[in-house]
């Protein structure tokens, strides 16, 4: 679980992204078991009394365990993480990893039955207690599966063990017990995991609405200063590459001081709740990016919105205020505002900062000229 950034293929629904954490745990895991099968194998058979003897058995094995092991290797991820194509993934993952286990428990039995291979048994034993532990801790993700894999790593040998159970008693003890406290680790290792993953999940659903909240104003729900700040130099270059109109204006209430000084703080911050609130009923483009850029000043991005119809819309809103003004606590209160407008103008803006700075300035002559109306730049 290393995922610190959000990334942007993560499902958002708590079931989803849970098993979208498990498919991307069990590939980063994936990689290593298979080679390790493989490296087992080769040494059973070449420490074996007799390996030339036993070149059927110990290529056909060796050939099963590479080709597994470019299978697991090769199972790529699926690009589009929806949940029927995760859940596909995963069972198809999962027999892989059990035919893995089943083709190990039968390379564990034929060190039994074979007898060049008996000199092996010791590094087939070692082996299976690794490969059985390594699938308790590497896969808790699903019991019943990661069940199956110890089963069926353990049963070939089992089964030729039981025949001659008073011979292998003191073995046969010991791997029922062995495989006990692997079922009780792997159920345990399952509940920490899911926990780990819940965790996670919380966490970054916090950090998404801490992100939210910091590009936020929390008077008005508009986007702040930072909002501006990241979206501006993105929608110019937008607008830069792909031709499209891109239009700002910057709104700035009249006399706002004055409010204050007359009714107080807290009906100041009401009528900025309020003009907040009459900027969402004029523009109300879903790309519309609608903002308070400080104390009584507000901004509102247009992109693919040409310069006149901004300048309509952005009148509209200074007519609507004019005429009707703001009501405060039932009391209708007279409230204007100038606004400066302009649009990206590829022979004229270097930067969107000498867009912003052309705005600025309108919304300066603007107030220079007498307040309550609209300047483009
Ligand atoms: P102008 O027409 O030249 O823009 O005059 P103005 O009074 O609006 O401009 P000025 O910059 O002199 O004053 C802005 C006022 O906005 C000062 C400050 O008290 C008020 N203000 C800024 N932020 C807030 C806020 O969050 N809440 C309230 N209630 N008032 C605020
Ligand atoms: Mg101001
Ligand atoms: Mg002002």
């Amino acid at each position: 679980m290393n995922h610190a950034m959000p990334n942007p293929l993560m499902p958002n629904d708590p079931a989803h992204f849970r098993l979208w954490r498990e498919v991307q745990d069990m590939r980063v895991r994936t990689t290593l078991g298979g080679i390790f099968y493989l490296i087992a194998w080769l040494l059973c058979w070449t420490f074996s009394s007799a390996p030339q003897q036993l070149l059927l058995p110990g290529s056909l094995f060796s050939l099963v365990f590479v080709i597994l092991l470019v299978l697991r290797l090769r199972h790529r991820l699926p690009a589009d993480p929806d949940i029927n194509s995760l859940l596909r993934w995963r069972w198809q993952h999962w027999t892989l990893l059990l035919l893995n286990s089943m083709f190990w428990g039968l390379a564990t039995g034929c060190c039994l039955l074979l007898t060049p291979l008996q000199d092996s048994q010791l590094i087939a034993a070692l082996s299976t207690i690794a490969f059985s532990t390594a699938a308790i801790f590497n896969f808790p993700m699903q019991r019943l599966p990661a069940a199956c894999a110890v089963m069926l790593i353990y049963l070939p040998a089992l089964v030729i063990m039981l025949p001659q159970a008073s011979k292998n008693a003191g073995v046969l003890t010991t791997l029922v017990f062995f495989m006990l406290y692997l079922m009780l680790a792997l159920k345990r290792n399952h509940r920490e995991y899911h926990a780990g993953v819940d965790v996670q999940h919380k966490l970054l659903e916090q950090h998404e609405q801490l992100e939210l909240l910091s590009r936020t104003d929390s008077l008005t729900q508009l986007g702040n200063r930072l909002q501006f700040n990241n979206l501006f130099e993105q929608q110019v270059a937008l607008a830069k590459r792909q031709g499209s109109p891109l239009t700002l204006l910057l709104l700035d209430i009249d006399h706002f001081k004055q409010i204050n000084d007359q009714y107080g703080h807290m009906v100041g911050d009401h009528c900025l709740r309020q003009f907040a609130e009459q900027m969402r009923q004029t523009f109300r483009r879903d790309s519309d990016i609608l903002l308070r850029l400080g104390g009584e000043e507000f901004g509102v991005l247009m992109p693919g919105v040409e310069l006149e119809q901004a300048r309509q819309l952005g009148e509209l809103f200074r007519q609507r205020l004019d005429e009707h003004g703001l009501s405060v606590q039932g009391q209708p209160l007279r409230l204007t505002t100038s606004l400066g407008l302009g649009a990206f103008d590829r022979t004229r803006d270097t930067s969107a900062d000498t867009l912003f700075r052309r705005v600025d300035e309108a919304l300066y002559q603007a107030k220079h000229l007498g307040r309550n109306r609209l300047c483009e730049a």
